[in-house]
């Protein structure tokens, strides 16, 4: 099940890639992103009292969302520097399950 963070971390990556068009914005790095921001933030959040069982509407200020753009950013260039496919194949058009 996808907690409220993780929501509003893939919506702040999807954004940030239309902005910053040089990274690879496909399923797999988007996945690796969101996995690498949730495993810093969970720490950080709890730490810090903030908790990240707030509200979702909490997580959608421009505030948070401030926050967790840095961390993403960071997150993105990491995934970059290693990308999961080779770096000319980026899946921009994932293949459906078939029988989906
Ligand atoms: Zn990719």
């Amino acid at each position: 099940m996808r907690s409220p963070l993780e929501r509003v971390v893939r919506d702040v990556h999807a954004s940030l890639t239309e902005r910053h068009t040089e990274f690879c914005a496909c399923e797999q790095c988007a996945d690796d992103v969101v996995a690498l921001v949730m495993n810093q933030t969970k720490p950080r959040y709890t730490t810090t009292g903030l908790g990240w069982a707030v509200e979702a509407a909490d997580l959608d200020t421009d505030q948070v969302r401030a926050q967790l753009s840095v961390l993403v950013f960071e997150a993105m260039h990491r995934v970059a520097e290693q990308p999961r496919h080779a770096p000319s194949e980026t899946v921009t058009s994932k293949p459906r399950e078939p029988g989906r």
